[in-house]
């Protein structure tokens, strides 16, 4: 099996930005995934550079537009191993070879009598050096410049586009999955439910000399879209390369909505007047709007990708691109979503998985990977949870819904976390009468983690390398690099090494969430209240009750938990109360900090926050301090039954 995939050639009239970025990543995850099926991908990507546009913007800069496309096509080429993309091919439409395919196309098209001459009436902006439709008019007046355009009438050649509206029309409604998402197809179809146009396809050097010339005739060049359309053909060799044979006839285009037209429409007839097959499938995605409003140069809310991998990291940013949009619809990009995903999904979730696992081997089994023994019940549904993670996978990914993909790997992540939580390692580690059982629970864990770093590969190459590593298996080896090979359980060998690894997902810190909580925490009066815990025992003094209003209590659950380095008391925890919030606890002598995730505590919300031993502790958890014979006890308050966290205790 064979896969081509490409994104759209970008314009160079702009910097690379999140829009670029996530087309991009997408394109990179899904030729990942690809290969980790097992199949042979050509993934291209490339910058689109003729135009009046680009003369426009170069004289902006006061350059010659070679030098300007240059500059801008080298910041997309630049910006993708930032990301972690990594094309195969990187085409540019000032390459000569471009060019001579464009030309030749252009000769066999106007050859077979598909391209003709003849004369256009318009409205014509002297400003935008462009025709402007009548819709485009505001009061009769171009919207940029403020001035009627002249209606002009220009001779120029034209692509016989209608000819082929009905063969179109057809191979769309016998192909049902030509164009997805659904709404795509319908949007094309009602467009094509008018009569379709021809389109002009030159401009007069008069106007415009930036661009390729036409072959039959030295006064004009062609019109962008007749020469970046053809980008993915040339960028394979056509016409007779043997990438041409080997991929177009599985070539697959990864678009946003605003080019839908030129790819769902224009394309696809050229092929037909050029008697090439038509391309296999089109893939179309929504709009990130920033922080709920759309992306634009004039608000200044345009994020830049450089930006987003320096300030979260390149992992991060796939991720949560990849999570956070249904594939098709518009989605909402803002930093505190970003720093949601990232300390609940990839920090907790994840992150705490692999190092509380990880740390249980090195304690219990120096660091080797367990022999495991016999499966009980909650093996084998811990294994079937694993195969269903990646039946469920496969499909999602194939079918470019990467979030619900990334949605049923972390209800996996959610099935391994209750696995250790159900099976209480650290109690088996105390009785040595449990040694095989102890065996059987961690090598099952790891290989949770191992099957998470197969699946992860293609989303974030870089964890994912780093888990591998952590699990002291090699870039390439099979069991994390295919999905045929590495997709089935009891793959670890026994006896083998882990290695020590950084911290994969560090927290981040919100400031703005920081802001929002503080604002939302003790009121200026109530600041000097004595923090009290009531009913300390005999002898406390009785206290009103509107004082006793004045605690917060709250129910906590323990998200994620590590020990504080130089520390032997305490331990770091990480609770939600709705609101994340960190919490340092002085217990780690009775508590591993492993066994208390998932653990539902009671805590006093609103303490003034401390630091200890350099942690910003907000808020403190309540315990029982017991004295048994001389041998003090600490107990951890707890509820008899789950519910949701931030409940006031009252
Ligand atoms: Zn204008």
């Amino acid at each position: 099996m064979t896969t081509y995939i490409t994104t759209p050639i970008y314009y160079v009239n702009a910097q690379p930005h999140l829009g670029h970025a996530y087309t991009t990543i997408v394109a990179d995850t899904y030729s990942r995934f690809k290969r980790l099926c097992g199949e042979k991908v050509r993934f291209q990507t490339g910058t689109d550079e003729h135009g009046d546009k680009i003369v426009k913007a170069a004289e902006e800069q006061q350059v010659q537009p070679r030098e300007y496309v240059d500059r801008i096509s080298n910041l997309f080429r630049n910006t993708w191993p930032l990301l972690q993309i990594e094309p195969d091919h990187f085409i540019r439409t000032t390459d000569t070879e471009h060019i001579a395919v464009v030309q030749s196309i252009l000769q066999k098209v106007h050859d077979s009598g598909d391209i003709y001459f003849d004369e256009y009436t318009g409205l014509y902006c002297r400003g935008c050096e462009r025709y402007l439709t009548e819709k485009e008019l505001v009061d009769g007046n171009c919207p940029d410049h403020q001035k009627p355009p002249e209606e002009i009438a220009e001779q120029n050649y034209f692509f016989r586009m209608s000819r082929y509206q009905q063969s179109l029309i057809d191979h769309i409604k016998s192909n049902p999955d030509f164009i997805t998402p659904e709404r795509y197809r319908n949007e094309v179809l009602s467009f094509l439910s008018e009569p379709l146009e021809d389109l002009c396809i030159s401009r007069p050097k008069s106007r415009l000399t930036w661009g390729i010339e036409l072959p039959f005739d030295d006064k004009f060049v062609t019109y962008v879209w007749f020469d970046a359309l053809i980008n993915y053909l040339t960028g394979i060799g056509y016409p007779d390369g043997p990438e041409f044979t080997a991929y177009w006839s599985v070539a697959e285009h990864l678009i946003a909505k605003d080019i839908l037209k030129p790819h769902a429409i224009y394309w696809p007839t050229m092929l037909m007047a050029m008697g090439v097959p038509l391309y296999k499938k089109l893939h179309v995605h929504g709009y990130w709007n920033v922080d709920d409003t759309k992306m634009s140069k004039s608000i200044g809310n345009v994020v830049r990708p450089k930006e987003l991998v320096m300030h979260y990291g390149v992992d991060t940013i796939r991720y949560f691109t990849l999570r956070e949009m249904s594939f098709g619809l518009d989605s909402s990009f803002s930093s505190e979503a970003i720093v949601s995903r990232q300390n609940a999904d990839l920090a907790n979730d994840l992150g705490n998985l692999f190092s509380r696992t990880t740390a249980m081997v090195r304690k219990y089994r120096q660091a080797k990977v367990p022999k495991a023994g016999e499966s009980t019940e909650g093996d084998r549904q811990l294994q079937a949870a694993a195969r269903a993670m990646l039946r469920d996978y496969r499909q999602q990914m194939a079918d470019f819904h990467f979030h619900r993909g990334l949605q049923t790997v972390w209800e996996f992540v959610g099935v391994a976390n209750k696995y250790i939580v159900e099976n209480e390692p650290w109690a088996l580690a105390k009785d040595s009468s449990q040694a095989a059982r102890l065996d059987t629970v961690l090598y099952n864990s790891l290989e949770c983690l191992r099957l998470l770093t197969l699946v992860l590969q293609p989303v974030m190459p870089g964890a994912a390398a780093k888990m591998a590593a952590g699990l002291g298996l090699a870039t390439g080896d099979e069991r994390i690099s295919s999905l045929a090979k590495g997709g089935v359980w009891n793959l670890l060998t026994p006896g083998s090494e882990l290695q020590t690894i950084d911290n994969l997902f560090p927290r981040l810190d919100d400031n703005k969430k920081e802001k929002d909580a503080g604002a939302a925490g003790p009121k200026k009066e109530e600041k000097d209240a004595a923090p009290v815990i009531a009913g300390a025992g005999a002898g406390a003094d009785l206290l009103d009750f509107a004082s006793f209003q004045q605690l917060d209590l709250r129910v906590a659950e323990i998200v994620a938990a590590e020990p504080i380095k130089k520390s032997k008391k305490l331990l770091k925890l990480t609770v939600k109360a709705p609101e994340e919030r960190t919490i340092v606890a002085g217990i780690a002598e009775f508590y591993q900090a492993e066994q208390l995730i998932g653990k539902q505590v009671i805590i006093v919300a609103n303490l003034k926050p401390a630091k200890l031993m350099g942690v910003h502790s907000q808020g403190m958890v309540l315990a029982a301090k017991s004295d048994e014979g001389g041998q003090e006890r600490l107990v951890l308050s707890s509820l008899s039954d789950r519910v949701v966290p931030g409940s006031k205790v009252a």
